[in-house]
């Protein structure tokens, strides 16, 4: 077989990986580049290799860096199917057409505003082509081997990241070879996530290395948290949760309604302002044997939780000035509703921005973490005032040694390790670590490099 690093190389956005053999072309995730301008470029180059030569593909999980090309995907020609978890379908049933939604907005905006050099900006890919690539979906449980192109089986096995992530497992026939994909690894003691289950074999591994250079906070999320909480509401502030809408939303609920029942934080009404985290937080506890809360802990954030659903009851939320807590997408306030809550919250001193995960550079919430003191939002630039805070230590990515951990627990003797999904430096730091720690070959992938696996 063959394997070529189709994105997520130097960056942790644009996940796509090609396996190929003499007759069978597979592709392991399909993401759009997020972040700075320059990666996002690259969502409207010609995919690298002809849509229509893949014959299908696996995804590891639903998050758009690793499943958003797949509209334009099947627009550009793809006719296979695209296999995947239960969970990880529905949530894609979510975040596509979200996705397509957004594109067509943005399309629109830059007609009006006249900044895009074609007369028509066309989308990237639409909300119909969002559901023509859901067509092509097929699911199955963890552990179930299926064949999507002749030759090659495949397996997957939970990531603890987030609801439906999973590690894929390629086993060749012919040359009796298995390349094993970690996708986004989770953390060891997630709050609501299980931990990834260890790789017993892999001749090939490709690793994910987010965090390759980090570890995480060791701090107790829920008093930070709660210390966070009380002191906004103590001096009349709000608390605004910039959120992914999958997973990350709903770990913050969960941590915002344990802390409140347990009375260490005052009461006060929790918005979630996000169409999309609400269909999610549905997905999420219709899903509960998959994660670690139960049928009862879903219900109390089912109950205790104000969904903001319409855009007129999102702009009513924003002339609130009351003490609440306020989660709303994006997460790195790259886009969505998160935005006009940021433009009325931000230049006031006594309210808070609490992020939670990851912001990938060239963000607003890589600069708002990194002390920004305004930041440009729809055109204008707005001074940041309140207090932004980064809770590290919420994640959902494992840190280097959290993952170190995980490689080392299963019988895992790989003869080769691939790391991609990191920043250059991130990456080049995981790549020592695993050789140090395993004594492995280890090298860092390359964009668009190909090697023999
Ligand atoms: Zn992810």
């Amino acid at each position: 077989m063959k394997l070529k690093f189709l994105g997520a190389a130097g960056t942790v956005t644009g996940s796509r990986y090609l396996l190929s053999d003499d007759k069978h072309r597979l592709l392991v995730d399909c993401g759009m580049y997020q972040g700075v301008k320059n990666l996002r470029k690259r969502n409207w180059a010609p995919f690298p290799v002809e849509p229509s030569s893949i014959n299908a593909v696996v995804l590891t999980h639903a998050h758009i860096d690793h499943t958003g090309y797949l509209p334009a995907l099947v627009k550009n020609g793809f006719k296979g199917k695209i296999y995947c978890t239960k969970a990880t379908h529905e949530l894609c049933k979510v975040l596509l057409p979200d996705a397509g939604y957004l594109q067509e907005e943005d399309a629109k905006y830059a007609f009006r505003k006249g900044f895009s050099k074609h007369e028509k900006p066309e989308p990237l890919f639409t909300v119909k082509d969002a559901q023509e690539a859901l067509k092509h979906f097929e699911s199955l449980h963890y552990h179930e081997r299926f064949e999507p192109v002749k030759g090659m089986e495949v397996t997957f096995t939970p990531a603890g990241h987030i609801l439906g992530s999973s590690c894929v497992h390629v086993h060749h026939r012919g040359s009796d070879r298995t390349v094993v994909f970690s996708g986004d690894v989770g953390r060891q003691n997630d709050v609501i996530m299980r931990p990834p289950e260890p790789i017993q074999k892999a001749d090939v591994l490709v690793c994910e290395s987010t965090y390759g250079d980090r570890l995480h906070a060791e701090s107790d999320p829920e008093s930070e948290l709660a210390e966070i909480i009380t002191k906004t509401a103590g001096r009349g502030g709000i608390v605004l949760m910039p959120s992914f809408a999958v997973g990350r939303a709903q770990m913050l609920l969960y941590l915002i309604h344990k802390i409140m029942a347990e009375s260490r934080v005052p009461k006060m009404p929790v918005y979630l302002n996000s169409p999309m985290a609400i269909k999610a937080t549905e997905i999420f506890s219709r899903h509960h044997k998959e994660h670690k809360l139960s049928a009862a802990q879903c219900e109390m954030i089912d109950e205790n939780t104000e969904f903001v659903r319409t855009v007129d009851e999102s702009i009513e939320l924003n002339s609130v000035r009351y003490p609440c807590i306020i989660i709303s997408a994006s997460g790195m306030a790259s886009g969505g509703r998160v935005l006009h809550h940021l433009k009325t919250l931000l230049p006031n001193p006594r309210n808070s921005v609490v992020f939670a995960g990851f912001q990938a550079p060239g963000t607003r919430g890589d600069a708002l973490v990194n002390g920004a003191d305004s930041v440009k939002i729809h055109g204008e630039y707005w001074p940041v005032k309140a207090e932004v805070y980064n809770l590290d230590s919420l994640s959902a990515h494992g840190d280097y040694e959290e993952i170190l951990q995980w490689l080392g627990a299963g019988a895992l003797k790989p003869e080769k390790v691939y790391i991609t999904h990191g920043e250059v430096v991130a990456s080049d730091v995981m790549r020592k670590r695993v050789r140090e720690r395993f004594g492995w070959d280890v090298e860092v992938a390359e964009l668009f490099g190909e090697v023999k696996v």
